[in-house]
């Protein structure tokens, strides 16, 4: 990760640690955001009703060109109680265009999901995480990065992707994970069954961080 740029970290976690008595296992009142990127696709229903299923919360970083053919899915989304975020028209790196295109494609995107979930989105991820001091001025939104990786779009593993959220999850951690891939899609639950027993509670990344300031986030 470049260190070109300022990277602001949110210190909430460490608020969260001292609340809930310090240490690494006391997870009671411990919020985590789960957030799935790249859909709206076939397998998001799937994710929205098991977290519907637990009373529990997500983020959703969508796509503005699969909007239309998905528009049931990003609805179902909405109506469950769960945040939207911006994650470009259609996934290119927005590094690669001028900062007036990367403005341009992102406010594209809003419109596109507004116009399918009656939502406009108050934060944003860049494709691939990659971004600039140039390209976070020209957007304006704040930009939500991670603070767990899956990496379940290398592994397309169930079990690799459930593994890497319970061994790796902490008070006001961020994972990132894909809704379009059914592997995915099939850990959810299990993901759910284990975090809520052991204490954490999945909220959305508005409840854990609220609405930050225009800059470069993530959570430890
Ligand atoms: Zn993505």
């Amino acid at each position: 990760m470049s260190n070109k740029f300022s990277l602001l970290m949110v210190s909430i976690a460490a608020t969260v640690a001292t609340l809930t008595g310090g240490t690494a296992n006391a997870t009671e009142n411990c919020p985590i955001a789960l957030t799935f990127d790249d859909g709206p696709g076939p397998y998001t229903n799937q994710v929205v009703d098991a977290l519907a299923a637990h009373g529990a919360r997500a983020t959703f970083f969508m796509v503005g060109n699969r909007m239309q053919t998905y528009s049931g899915a990003a609805q179902h989304v909405v109506a469950t109680g769960n945040q939207l975020g911006n994650h470009s028209w259609q996934h290119d790196q927005l590094t690669l265009k001028s900062a007036q295109a990367a403005a341009d494609d992102i406010n594209r995107t809003q419109a596109s999901i507004a116009a399918v979930t009656g939502v406009t989105p108050l934060i944003m991820r860049p494709p691939y995480g990659e971004t600039n001091n140039a390209i976070v001025a020209a957007v304006g939104m704040p930009e939500i990065l991670w603070s767990i990786d899956t990496r379940d779009w290398a592994t397309h593993n169930t079990q690799s992707t459930i593994n890497s959220v319970i061994s790796n999850a902490h008070c006001g951690a961020i994972v990132l994970m894909h809704d379009i891939h059914s592997s995915t899609a099939a850990a959810v639950w299990p993901i759910l069954d284990n975090l809520q027993s052991r204490g954490f509670s999945m909220v959305t990344v508005q409840d854990l961080i609220g609405t930050p300031p225009t800059g470069r986030y993530y959570h430890q």
